[in-house]
């Protein structure tokens, strides 16, 4: 008994602790206060920052970024994307056709095809460039129909778009961009090509090198990469390699890394077979070979050793696509569950009176619920308020790492959920 009590005295203390933090650093607090509190002890005011998530983790809630929900699209912004929905939606239903793409490992011609057509591999160009000029928000909508569809068409057009060419679009200065924009919006396939067998997460280790030529007019490409989508079909690629370059400070000639907009068509370009995965399966990965390589030095992109700004502005630029892109998996999921379940009877009912599958199907929900605010609420913030705050990567990384993390979850339930049949390719979800 006495544990127990005790264990309720910690547990008050804990929350009342937290409603004071809570108090002590609501909004009105976080910037004013504590800098005139700063002022008064005189020492350096600590930079305000309104980053919803980064405030989270500093305990304190500041919802600037966040109320009023930011609003992105204009009537015409709206009205185009409402056009643009029911051609994508018809397209998954009637030409797109997920089964066979997975049975054939690639994405079926047919279907590559149309989706060239639509317009889905350049949503972001600008229109004078040869794409559909969409704002985040528009991009997130029609990715979530391609999540709802076919994540596996979805890691195609991803690879393509949100990381292949992203960065002509951030970091292409004028040349680049009227060179490129129109290719990779025409037929041409764009990768990104950053890991390597010994770098992964540590992006910054990587070791293919470029090395200017003597005549100075093209940097020399050596080294291989991994695991790269589109990597056996791209012919325009974003490709990072560390550089010598001096150091200000030292004089001394040390690495970095440089990002070099690639053509297969310069030489010495070469890939592996299709890895075969087991999921996403018609998305193409593969190593890619770089054999001395001459790119010329305007396919220098974002400037020498910045790299690796180039690779992470790259990768946050692109996640709220993947929130979005699972919000409309999730959707289709909780659909299946529920046909099944309201189908399936067993001890002479429907599962569907179960409570624990009632259990399963109501976590989906919510699960998908907060996986589409998390995907509109940040492609809308990233347009609105990105400017404001240092500290977008943050958003991004939380809202990325969630939505893949609860997905694993969902795979889970969904898998438990008609149990038997999960086994026969045919039956499953
Ligand atoms: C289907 C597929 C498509 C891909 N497409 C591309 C592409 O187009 N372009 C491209 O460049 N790459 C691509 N990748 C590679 C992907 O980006 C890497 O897998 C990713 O960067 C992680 O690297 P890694 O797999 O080597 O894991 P590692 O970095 O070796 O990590 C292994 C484990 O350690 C954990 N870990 C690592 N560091 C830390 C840390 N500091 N703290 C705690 N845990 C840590 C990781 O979370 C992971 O669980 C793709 C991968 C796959 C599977």
């Amino acid at each position: 008994m006495l544990k127990i009590a005790r264990i309720f005295q910690i547990v008050e203390r804990v929350q009342s602790a937290q409603l004071q933090r809570f108090l002590s650093t609501a909004p009105v607090l976080c910037g004013k206060t504590v800098q005139a509190r700063a002022v008064a002890e005189k020492k350096p005011a600590p930079e305000e920052d309104l980053s919803f998530v980064m405030n989270v983790f500093k305990g304190q809630v500041e919802s600037t970024q966040i109320f009023p929900f930011p609003k992105t699209l204009t009537e015409e912004q709206r009205e185009t994307l409402e056009m643009m929905i029911d051609p994508t939606q018809k397209f998954f239903e009637e030409v797109n056709d997920p089964d066979k793409n997975d049975a054939l490992e690639k994405v079926a011609d047919e279907s590559l095809k149309g989706l060239w057509e639509l317009g889905a591999f350049t949503l972001q160009v600008p229109q004078d460039l040869g794409g559909l000029g969409l704002n985040n928000t528009q991009y997130a909508r029609l990715v979530e129909i391609v999540g709802a569809n076919d994540l596996g068409v979805g890691i195609v057009l991803g690879a393509h778009q949100s990381i292949g060419f992203k960065g002509i679009l951030l970091f292409g200065n004028k040349e680049q961009k009227e060179k490129y924009l129109p290719r990779v919006s025409s037929g041409e396939f764009a990768a990104f090509c950053l890991t390597e067998p010994s770098s992964g997460s540590d992006a910054g280790s990587i070791k293919t090198r470029a090395v200017l030529s003597e005549d100075g007019k093209h940097y020399i490409l050596n080294g291989s990469k991994i695991w790269i989508s589109n990597g056996g079909l791209a012919e325009i690629m974003t490709v990072f390699a560390q550089t010598p370059v001096q150091d200000p400070k030292t004089g001394k000639t040390i690495d970095k890394v440089t990002a070099f907009i690639v053509e297969r068509s310069f030489g010495g370009v070469t890939n592996g077979p299709p890895e075969k995965k087991m999921g996403i399966k018609c998305s193409n990965t593969a190593e890619v070979y770089y054999d001395n390589v001459p790119i010329p030095v305007e396919n220098v992109l974002g400037g020498v050793g910045n790299g690796f700004k180039v690779a992470m502005n790259i990768l946050n630029n692109g996640r709220f696509g993947m929130a979005a892109a699972l919000s409309g998996t999730m959707k289709t999921c909780i659909k299946k569950a529920v046909d099944f379940a309201t189908q399936r009877t067993q001890f002479g009912q429907r599962i569907d009176n179960f409570g624990g599958i009632q259990e399963k199907i109501a976590k989906m929900s919510m699960l998908q619920y907060v996986t589409e605010s998390m995907a509109y609420m940040i492609s809308g913030v990233f347009i609105v308020k990105q400017e404001t705050s240092d500290y977008m990567h943050i958003w991004m990384i939380t809202c990325s790492r969630w939505c893949s993390q609860n997905f694993w979850q969902y795979g889970q339930w969904i898998e438990t959920l008609p149990f038997g049949s999960r086994h026969i390719k045919m039956l499953c979800f």
